[in-house]
């Protein structure tokens, strides 16, 4: 058995799902008297109520701790975090619209008691998602699996168990675009799938419009896909090819036809064309750019605002505990050092 397990949890908006959460989850560990436990939360900078409700649970349960982020940095970014936070043998990564149910996670511990690293909860079905989204999902699927150097598989979401050496080694990667699904795979290790049904939302509205959902995609494949890069110069090389033999043919029918016509729709289709590719391979130029430029400005992933729960570091003065016994963290979280 674990000696200690941790249940990372990101948190946007959510403030009428934690109760009901933190209920299912305590219920689902008590089964397991002598392991302990920590209930980690990201507030990813809520504008509701969702950290004064964690607030509130952390004054009941001593086992919750809690994480504000100065501003909204995305669920990556608070999964980052919270796996930062984390000191559990096993942790835990989960929603907190209840969409993945805590009663799944005993299965996993489970497995990681066979032997298994990585535990991955794969939804049985998307019967909970509008239409719309379940072909984009599928059809970024499918695009993913034949561009990308790694394989994720279908219907896996964020619901996951992890083993301390796979923390270990997500923590250590020192890149800021995170896309969790293409990382988890990447660092490999005994990964395990287990089935789950996935429930509807709790409460709330889910944060992830098309828009969103489209920027997700394209920050994953860029992470995870050269092909997109390199798929230019193919392009033009068969295109150089074709308007060579185009051209061939010109000269031909100019031989032995004699000139016809003077060439407009042609000039202009080629040139269009082409134009239109040039753009289009430079916007994706643009993208890797863009994340390059990202990446070497070197800025922390996310900002922490507040914690509760955590042990304040022993070098910072009592006055800056505030009534409520939030501490004032440092501003920027560990790993930054360097
Ligand atoms: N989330 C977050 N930051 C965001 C958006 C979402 O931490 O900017 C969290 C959210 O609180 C939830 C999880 O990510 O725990 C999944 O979000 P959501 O349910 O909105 O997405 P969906 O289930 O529709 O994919
Ligand atoms: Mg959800």
């Amino acid at each position: 058995m674990p000696h200690l397990v941790s249940v990372v949890v990101p948190v946007y908006n959510e403030a009428a799902c934690l109760d009901a959460l933190h209920a299912r989850l305590a219920a689902v560990l008590d089964r397991y008297p002598g392991m302990q436990r920590e209930f980690i939360f990201v507030d990813d900078g809520s504008r509701d109520a969702s950290f004064d409700t964690l607030v509130a649970l952390g004054r009941r349960d001593p086992s919750v701790k809690a994480l504000r982020f100065a501003r909204n940095f995305g669920k990556e970014s608070a999964m980052a975090a919270g796996l930062r936070a984390a000191v559990g043998d096993v942790v835990v990564l989960m929603d907190s619209d209840l969409q993945h149910p805590p009663e799944v996670i005993p299965e996993m511990i489970e497995r990681w008691q066979q032997g298994a690293q990585m535990v991955i909860a794969v939804r049985r079905s998307r019967q909970t998602d509008p239409l719309a989204r379940r072909l984009f999902t599928r059809g970024f699927y499918h695009f993913f699996q034949a561009l990308s150097e790694v394989d994720i598989p279908e219907g896996a979401g964020d619901f996951r168990l992890f083993d301390r050496r796979v923390v270990d080694a997500i923590n250590a990667l020192p890149e800021r675009n995170r896309f969790m699904k293409g990382i988890t795979s990447w660092v490999g290790f005994r990964q395990e799938e287990i089935e789950f049904e996935v429930a509807e939302r709790a409460g709330g509205v889910s944060s992830f419009n098309m828009l969103r959902l489209l920027r997700y995609a394209i920050d994953g494949l860029s992470s995870f896909s050269m092909v997109p890069l390199r798929v230019w110069s193919f392009i033009g090389v068969v295109l150089a090819l074709l308007s060579g033999v185009y051209g061939l043919y010109l000269i031909g029918e100019a031989l032995f036809l004699g000139v016809r016509t003077p060439g407009f729709p042609t000039i202009m289709v080629s040139m269009l064309f082409v134009s239109g590719v040039q753009l289009i391979s430079l916007g994706v130029i643009g993208e890797y750019v863009g994340r390059i430029f990202t990446e070497v400005k070197r800025r922390p992933l996310y900002l922490v605002a507040d914690e509760v729960g955590f042990a304040p570091p022993a070098s910072l003065p009592a006055t800056a505990t505030h009534a409520d016994g939030r501490h004032v963290p440092s501003l920027v979280p560990d790993g930054f050092a360097s």
